[in-house]
């Protein structure tokens, strides 16, 4: 395994200091995702220090982690502690906030000022575009695939910018594996199929693509995670509810760059053929059916296009900076569209070519809708082939499951069916 050590990114080249106790600079080794080590020289003038804690705040979590750090009690001693990010559901590409807390046995602490580092994973040599409003790090393809990811989420970026009143306050970072066993090895816990993760309340997505995927490929994933990335910060904050599955993914398949003709197709087909699933299902997982899934993709795109046309990017606009008010989906859409989510379905299947007042009405409670198209097969995109994975993504507004402490990772769904194979990835929360 490559280690990568990295010195301390302390601003002060000498030991911090406040009342007897001082703490000199940081020495990090990474060697993510195993683990990463950190190592200071602390000292007390006024007695033996007694104990050294680590504490790490990752960007999006509200809770800091506090570790005990290996001491010996003198005055003088060298602390040094490791801490295994991959329990943790820390993904490379987030930043991490660490400080030291030194308590010496005559009572004295100090807290030495936060230090912030990017989480790297140490087996490769990552490459890196960076601007003010994202960062991409990819290690295999060259500088034109690099530019060509950075492109298009720019791109992505600028237009959802342009078309609302919200922005981003923490940069988006972008993480590219170039094949499913090597983004595999950075996570603790991961299903073959999957095919990314994003991490949407740490303003991260790490995805698998090859540096010879299909440009217009890259031209639909890229755009549908900045997306994700863009509607969290969009819509969250302390206040507002989770915004339901069907238009953050909604949302975002909208936002990618290639046609939807045929998810709009599909979704009017399901309403002619009476098997259009209620929007109202479209939350929280999709579930596993890979048909099913399909369609709730389609349905959530088809819904945010109905938004957008029969009430502008304005429309939209104000829709997120409602919730992201605290409003819940009712009071935003009676905001916006002057319906309440009934109503709205109710447009929309009109909208759709439904007959008034005969939507599929709830409750709805049946398993999966019978098929409207073929099920290839369960598992389409086997993890050696991957021709061109599609990931895919669902940002679930509550914890379905939480197998990470960190990154309640929500379980999405088996993979979509497409035409140029399809994958999904996982939100957190
Ligand atoms: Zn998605």
């Amino acid at each position: 395994m490559r280690v990568a050590r990295l010195l301390a990114f302390t601003p002060l080249a000498a030991a911090l200091l406040q009342g007897p106790i001082t703490v000199g600079q940081t020495t990090i080794t990474n060697e993510y995702p195993e683990r990463i080590a950190f190592e200071v020289r602390v000292a007390s003038a006024a007695a033996n220090v007694e104990t050294v804690d680590l504490l790490l705040t990752v960007r999006g979590d509200t809770t800091t982690r506090s570790l005990r750090a290996n001491a010996v009690p003198t005055r003088r001693p060298i602390a040094w502690v490791e801490w295994d990010p991959r329990p943790d559901g820390v993904p490379p590409g987030v930043p991490v906030t660490y400080a030291w807390k030194v308590r010496d046995a005559a009572g004295n602490v100090f807290t030495s000022p936060g230090e912030t580092f990017i989480v790297e994973d140490a087996r490769f040599a990552w490459r890196t575009l960076e601007g003010d409003d994202l960062a991409v790090w990819w290690y295999r393809g060259d500088d034109r695939f690099g530019r060509s990811i950075f492109d298009a989420a720019n791109r992505a970026l600028d237009r959802m910018r342009r078309a609302s009143t919200a922005d981003i306050d923490d940069r988006l970072h972008i993480v590219i594996y170039a094949d499913d066993e090597s983004f595999a090895g950075a996570q603790d816990y991961v299903q073959e199929w999957v095919g990314g993760r994003a991490y949407p309340s740490m303003a991260v997505t790490v995805q698998v693509v090859p540096p010879d995927a299909e440009a217009d490929w890259i031209e639909d994933v890229i755009p549908h995670e900045v997306a994700h990335l863009f509607f969290y910060q969009a819509t969250h904050t302390a206040l507002s509810y989770g915004p339901p599955s069907w238009l953050d993914e909604g949302y975002a398949s909208y936002h990618e760059f290639s046609s939807h003709h045929r998810d709009l197709r599909l979704v009017r087909d399901a309403a002619a053929s009476g098997e259009l699933i209620p929007l109202r299902l479209a939350s929280g997982s999709f579930g596993v059916d890979a048909a099913r899934v399909d369609l709730l993709y389609a349905e959530s795109l088809s819904a945010v296009t109905f938004v957008y046309e029969g009430w502008g990017e304005n429309g939209m606009a104000s829709l997120l900076e409602a919730l992201r008010q605290g409003a819940d989906l009712d009071e935003a859409l009676l905001q916006v569209t002057g319906l309440d989510f009934e109503g709205f379905q109710q447009a929309w299947w009109e909208w759709l070519g439904g007959e008034p007042g005969a939507y599929p009405t709830p409750p709805w409670e049946g398993p999966a809708p019978r098929t409207p198209m073929p099920t290839p097969t369960d598992r389409p995109v086997p993890p050696t082939t991957t021709p061109s994975p599609r990931s895919d993504v669902v940002f679930p507004p509550f914890p379905i499951c939480c197998p990470l402490p960190l990154a309640a990772v929500a379980f999405i769904g088996a993979a979509r069916v497409r035409d140029r194979g399809a994958r999904r990835s996982w939100h957190s929360p």
